[in-house]
């Protein structure tokens, strides 16, 4: 999608800060980082909300959180922990709609998250 900033990113058009990369994901730093690790992890396939995942791209979620595992490897957070989350719509605080997993660690993470 020609719009959408994170195709936009995938497509090298803006500069992120890229942790990990295969042929299905990228992973970068969020630019407003909330923990010593903050990464997002996206699809390089353009789906705009979790309510749009057809069954066809069922996988794609795996290489999501098969990406989020090497993410924690290069952080050094494998032991330790973090924390993904995925928001789905406005409502749920997703302000790009382009979905992303956010990889969250390297301090203490209260929960419930408020
Ligand atoms: P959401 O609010 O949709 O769950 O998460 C969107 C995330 O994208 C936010 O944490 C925000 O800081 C991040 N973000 C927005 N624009 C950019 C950008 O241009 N580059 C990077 N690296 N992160 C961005
Ligand atoms: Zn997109």
């Amino acid at each position: 999608m020609s719009d959408c900033l994170f195709c936009k990113i995938i497509a090298g058009e803006i500069p992120a800060d890229v942790v990990y990369e295969n042929d299905k994901v990228l992973a970068f730093r969020d630019i407003n980082a909330q923990a010593p690790t903050h990464v997002l992890v996206i699809p390089k396939v353009h789906i705009a909300t979790i309510e749009d995942i057809q069954p066809e791209q069922a996988s794609i979620m795996g290489d999501l959180f098969l990406a989020a595992q090497a993410v924690a490897k290069v952080d050094g957070l494998s032991e330790a922990g973090y924390r993904t989350v995925m928001n789905c719509q406005e409502g749920a605080g997703q302000s790009v709609f382009h979905i992303h997993l956010h990889v969250i660690g390297g301090r203490p993470l209260s929960w419930p998250p408020g």
